[in-house]
C-alpha cells in the first residue's frame, strides 16, 4: 500500500471535491497544494472568500501510481466551459476593428478567465515531472496556445479540453 494522501484545501481556496477524487503522492499534493494557494492569492482570493477547485480521478499512466491529479472545475464553472469563455472572447477582440478595444478585451479576460489564469499558474509555479523523451507532464485546454508543449497531437489536445492533467 502507498501512502498516498488527499489533497487538501488551503487558506485562499477549497477542495469541493470528494477526498478520493485527488489520492496522490505527498510529493505531487504538496506541490498542487503550493500552486493552488499561489494561483488563489494572484486572483484575489482570500480566507474569507476561496476559490474551490475540483477534482476528478484519473485511471491512465501516472495516475495508476498516484503522480498525477486532474483539476476539472474551478470557480464552481468546468475547464471546458472556461475555455469556450476565452475562445468567445477572443473572438470578440478580432471581430473588432478598433485595437484599443481589441486589448481591451483581451486584458478583461485574462483578468476574469480563473480557468486560464489557473493553468498558467500551474505552468509558472509548478515544477512538473519530464520523463526522459516526454514533454512536461501538463496538459489542458489551453497547451497548444501557451505550452509548454505547444505541439501537442489533436488526440491529447481533445483528450484534455474539459481538464488540466499535472504529473510529478
Ligand atoms: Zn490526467
Amino acid at each position: 500500500m502507498r501512502d498516498d494522501v488527499a489533497v487538501r484545501s488551503g487558506r485562499s481556496y477549497r477542495v469541493a471535491s470528494p477526498p478520493e477524487n485527488a489520492r496522490v503522492t505527498r510529493e505531487l499534493a504538496s506541490e498542487l497544494e503550493y500552486v493552488l494557494e499561489k494561483f488563489a492569492l494572484e486572483a484575489g482570493f482570500h480566507e474569507r472568500d476561496r476559490v474551490s477547485v475540483g477534482f476528478k480521478p484519473g485511471v491512465f499512466g501516472h495516475h495508476r501510481i498516484g503522480r498525477a491529479a486532474d483539476i476539472y472545475t474551478v470557480g464552481g464553472i468546468g475547464l471546458d466551459e472556461w475555455k469556450a469563455r476565452w475562445d468567445h472572447a477572443r473572438e470578440c477582440a478580432r471581430a473588432t476593428c478598433d485595437p484599443r478595444a481589441s486589448g481591451a478585451i483581451a486584458a478583461a479576460e485574462r483578468q476574469r478567465n480563473l480557468g486560464w489564469r489557473l493553468y498558467k499558474a500551474q505552468q509558472f509555479h509548478g515544477r512538473w515531472a519530464q520523463p526522459y523523451g516526454y514533454p512536461i507532464q501538463l496538459f489542458g485546454p489551453w497547451t497548444r496556445e501557451e505550452g509548454p508543449w505547444k505541439y501537442i497531437s489533436d488526440r491529447m489536445l481533445r483528450a484534455h479540453r474539459d481538464h488540466i492533467h499535472v504529473a510529478k
